[in-house]
């Protein structure tokens, strides 16, 4: 900007002026000269800023230019007063300029005013700081110069005029303040000029009251705000906009409170001034002013306490609903749970916890995961009946209220929201399927955190059992009771060594041979006697000791391996399978462990297969990352239980698989013709075309053995050819395998 520094000379030069007037002899014509031409120039400034700067509303300048210019005419009458008529008047025309440049001042101000949005909380502190300054000018200022009775009526009028006129540019200005308005060095500067004009005011009418000098002494400071009014308009801010908006709530801040607790003890205070103190029309005034300041100050505070009361009502609509899908939230959620509670009814609760949904954030970022939270709330709240409530009660789990419904309705619904969910969720180009387990409790009788229990309990049962939905039963707490006894028990096994691991052959056909053993776990509890690995893997699963256990099994089936291949040379089985869970998967360095496991044994990678279960690496993540590393050692990798979990065949596509372990639920009527046979043969066409080994598992006959066979399956595995024993006797096995003749397979 070509003029942007012009209000920097601008200033040296009133500065200087308003210093050279000062130093000049009182009243000499030189010294009218300057004050004169400071008065002029301030006008000339203001013109000259609205064509240099182009403001979007140039009003408010042009009246302040015009009041400034009738202000000067005043100067000037006022000048030849005293320099060519030699009388100073009083009041004069002089006066009648000087009035009369009030309204265009009050227009410009009001102008500059009204562009900030205006709360009722800040006029009042407007108001307040007025009235408080107000009460002072009237004790101090406007009161003893209208009851001088050494003057004329028009002269006290005149007198009172000036600074009755400035306190109301004060309300103005207290207006400007207390709004936050006054943003931009422009208005800042135009606030400086105009408290300036009502210092100089004050003091021209106070002086010759209380003492005896010249009131010449004010000139300095009116000359001031002269250059501060041209310097506001030079300065380039005054084209902009001046600030204000952006507040919204009327705040009532420390600084606030100190002077609304100052303006209110003002006025009690000025009973002490012993002149104010004496005079009824002093203490009627006080009275006055105190009684519309307490006013004020309750009326701001009544505000401020409907403003808190607004705000606590809005934060408590806040904690209702879950800010991020928009659902409600679990406070919302309980509250409505123990309002139907108590109304009597029989609520039902569906309680969703999404699986796996913590991949989707750790591998895609949080920003992505909740776009798939949102998706899914939105289907579960279009997916729910119509009276239902739909919240979100944590990171990744749903809650769904019937408030009236019977427990073959909440089934039906918690399948409607199954299937609701089951579609992929389709975000920044990833197709992400996240799966859900339903937990459902209902009834009366029982606190609002107890029927949650009982569904969290219901979920958690449903998602260790791979069910979609489960209902809670008295059962399942027993079952979770024993969960957390089986818990600190295996703890106790795994220190005492009550584990062992069994081996049950893998037979090659047509030839008998034991090809592979899988390795499987036995706890053999001192009282309860031989433990499940149905049983408690699912309990170490959970409280993470299968990590412990599962690298103890893995080292003590490979080293098993290698001490056969020592003492059995050719006749060992190639390969030991040990099977893991998908916690250990999940584990970051699980590769390493395997490495390490088969570097302590000296077995070679190729030797070992690891099982995996297709829930195990649905979801993806770590696990599937886990198996490309184990791929890259050398082991192999088999999927167990195949063909029983929800995509078996897509699997097979994201996941490294070289062995596919075919469930028994196909082997059990492989020897009558049906759906079963017809999955075995097909499940046995994949396995080959995509250059995979099939292993068959749970053969218990001869003739299920044969058939399989005769589809085309060259491994089998069974009580047929051997239970899991810790001593598998392998030329048994062979022999049973080739007690039979096999067809070779066309
Ligand atoms: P799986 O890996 O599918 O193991 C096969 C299960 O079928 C074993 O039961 C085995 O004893 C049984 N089985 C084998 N042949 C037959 C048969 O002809 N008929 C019948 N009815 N059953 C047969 P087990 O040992 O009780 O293991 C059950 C499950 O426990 C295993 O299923 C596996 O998922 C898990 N498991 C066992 N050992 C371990 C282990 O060391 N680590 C991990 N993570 N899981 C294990
Ligand atoms: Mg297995
Ligand atoms: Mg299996």
């Amino acid at each position: 900007m070509r003029y942007g520094r012009l209000w920097i000379w601008w200033l040296v030069a009133g500065m200087a002026a308003t210093a050279g007037h000062y130093v000049l002899p009182e009243g000499s014509v030189v010294a009218s000269i300057v004050y004169d031409v400071v008065g002029v120039a301030t006008a000339v400034g203001i013109l000259l800023a609205l064509r240099l700067h182009r403001p979007q509303r140039p009003a408010m300048w042009r009246w302040f230019a015009a009041g400034q210019i009738t202000f000067v005419l005043g100067d000037l009458t006022y000048e030849f007063y005293e320099n060519v008529l030699h009388r100073s008047p009083y009041p004069s025309f002089a006066d009648v300029f000087y009035l009369g440049s009030y309204p265009m001042l009050f227009a410009g101000l009001v102008l500059l005013v009204r562009r900030h949005r205006s709360e009722a909380g800040d006029l009042i502190d407007a108001a307040i700081v007025a009235t408080g300054i107000g009460l002072v000018f009237w004790l101090f200022v406007l009161y003893p110069v209208a009851a001088d009775s050494g003057t004329s009526t028009l002269e006290r009028v005149t007198t009172v005029a000036y600074p009755a006129a400035d306190a109301m540019v004060l309300a103005l200005l207290a207006r400007l303040f207390t709004g936050g308005g006054a943003r931009t060095a422009s208005a800042r500067l135009l606030v400086a000029g105009a408290v300036l004009m009502l210092a100089a005011d004050t003091l021209f009418a106070v002086i010759p009251l209380y003492t005896s000098a010249s009131t010449h002494l004010a000139d300095p400071v009116f000359l001031l705000a002269y250059v501060l009014w041209s310097v506001a308009a030079l300065h380039p801010s005054m084209a902009v906009e001046h600030g204000g908006g952006g507040r919204t709530a009327a705040r009532v801040g420390p600084s606030r409170l100190l002077l609304f607790g100052a303006c209110a003890l003002l006025a009690p205070s000025l009973l002490l001034v012993p002149q104010i103190g004496a005079d009824p029309v002093g203490r009627l005034s006080v009275a006055i002013g105190a009684g519309a300041l307490i006013l004020l100050v309750l009326a701001r505070m009544s505000g401020f306490v409907f403003e808190v009361r607004r705000q606590s009502a809005e934060l408590t609509r806040a904690a209702m609903q879950d800010t991020l899908t928009g659902v409600a939230s679990r406070r919302c959620f309980e509250d409505a749970l123990r309002q139907s509670l108590t109304a009597g009814s029989r609520p039902q609760i569906a309680l969703l916890g999404l699986n796996g949904f913590k991949n989707v954030n750790d591998e895609l970022g949080r920003p992505l995961g909740d776009r798939v939270l949102n998706s899914l709330a939105a289907r579960l709240a279009a997916a729910a009946p119509g009276d239902a409530l739909v919240a979100r009660i944590g990171g990744d789990e749903f809650a769904v209220l019937l408030r009236s419904a019977g427990a073959d309705q909440a089934r039906t619904v918690a399948a409607s929201l199954t299937h609701a969910l089951s579609a992929p969720v389709a975000v920044d180009g990833h197709e992400l399927y996240v799966g859900v387990a339903i937990g459902l409790a209902g009834g009366a009788g029982v606190t609002p955190v107890e029927l949650l229990r009982q569904a969290e309990t219901a979920m958690y049962t449903a998602k260790q059992t791979g069910e979609p939905v489960r209902r809670w039963t008295p059962a399942l707490d027993e079952r979770a009771g024993e969960f957390v006894r089986l818990g600190a028990e295996i703890r106790t096994a795994l220190d005492s060594g009550q584990f062992r691991v069994v081996y049950q052959p893998i037979v090659e056909l047509p030839t008998g041979r034991v090809a592979a053993v899988e390795a499987l776990v036995r706890w053999e509890h001192p009282t309860r006697g031989l433990v499940s690995p149905a049983a408690f893997i699912p309990v170490a699963e959970r409280n993470g000791l299968i990590v412990e256990l599962g690298e103890w099994i893995l080292r003590t089936a490979c080293a098993r391996l290698a001490s056969w291949r020592t003492t059995l040379g050719p006749a060992a089985p190639d390969r030991v399978s040990v099977n893991v869970s998908a916690r250990q998967l999940a584990r970051p360095h699980f590769a390493a462990t395997v490495a390490a496991a088969l570097a302590d044994s000296g077995l070679p990678a190729s030797c070992l297969a690891v099982e995996v279960t297709e829930t195990a690496v649905f979801e993806g993540g770590q696990a599937v990352v886990a198996l490309h590393e184990l791929r890259a050692l050398g082991v192999r990798i088999a999927l167990d239980d195949f063909g029983t979990g929800h995509s078996s065949l897509g699997l097979l596509q994201t996941v490294p698989v070289d062995i596919l372990k075919v469930d028994k639920s196909f082997v059990d009527n492989v020897t009558e013709a049906g759906r079963h046979t017809v999955i075995a043969d097909a499940l046995h066409q994949v396995s080959a075309g995509l250059g995979l080994v099939a292993v068959a598992e749970g053969v218990e006959t001869a003739a299920q053995a044969e058939a399989l066979h005769r589809l085309g399956y060259c491994y089998l595995q069974g009580y047929h050819f051997g239970r899991p024993v810790a001593d598998p006797d392998f030329a048994l096995s062979e022999a049973i395998a080739g007690e039979q003749s096999y067809e070779v397979p066309a």
